[in-house]
């Protein structure tokens, strides 16, 4: 398997790119408009087929590349199952794998951050965790269908299940780190090792934190699959 850590400076972004060096088929996970010049560079240099672009969720605070690598690529767009984006493709559901060449990619979902969020385990060794859980954090809750409980929840009850090994790959990184385990997020992670649930919920209400700078342009893009709604 090919697997790439990609990184959209402005959003702390990362995409990832996985890929089956056998068939050269090709998937993007959380591709971001600004870098789809990049992304697809690297796809042809490494001689790579486009099949997917595939969302944990719908994002707020980067607009998705999905609809420009459509274009350019004929790869489908598909979406988590609920998430409010009649442009996708298809829709994956909790459990669904999504095979590229011979890498199995296993929807797991993780609402809490949104209400339709997925992570994805890849070959079972690395574990895509889009804004559930995040490296020694998680993602805010306190905006579309957001529910502390619910990713208190996804997070103890289905991420924390996974082996110790698994690696954990995040959607954002604000501070450096780039990839943890799951042993040591259990070990180490304080908004689950220092709180029960009621004591995160309380913490997620009380961080106040900005709306992203590009809320009201991504959301409604993104429900679009990326398309820019020009006015
Ligand atoms: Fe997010």
């Amino acid at each position: 398997m090919l697997f790439r850590q990609l990184f959209d400076a402005e959003s702390s972004t990362y995409t990832y790119l996985i890929a089956d060096l056998i068939t050269k088929e090709a998937v993007l996970v959380d591709p971001v408009l600004e870098q789809v010049e990049r992304d697809r560079k690297l796809l042809n240099e490494l001689g790579l087929s486009l099949k997917f672009c595939l969302e944990t969720h719908i994002h707020a605070d980067h607009v998705t590349g999905t609809a420009k690598l459509r274009e350019a690529t004929s790869c489908l767009g598909v979406v988590p199952e609920n998430a409010y984006a009649t442009c996708a493709d298809r829709v994956i559901r909790d459990g669904e794998v999504l095979e590229i060449g011979s890498v199995s990619i296993e929807a797991i979902s993780t609402p809490g951050h949104t209400d339709s969020h997925m992570a994805y385990r890849v070959n079972c060794t690395h574990l895509l965790t889009g804004d559930a859980l995040l490296i020694r954090g998680s993602g805010r809750t306190d905006f579309q269908g957001g529910d502390a409980g619910a990713l208190y929840d996804s997070v103890t009850q289905r991420l924390f299940m996974l082996p110790d090994k698994t690696l954990v790959y995040p959607g954002h990184d604000y501070h450096g780190h780039t990839v943890s385990t799951i042993g040591e997020e259990k070990q180490s992670n304080p908004r689950f090792t220092k709180c029960n649930r009621n004591d995160f919920i309380e913490l997620m209400k009380n961080l106040n934190l900005p709306s992203p700078k590009k809320m009201m342009e991504a959301v409604p893009a993104n429900e679009r699959c990326g398309n820019l709604i020009r006015i």
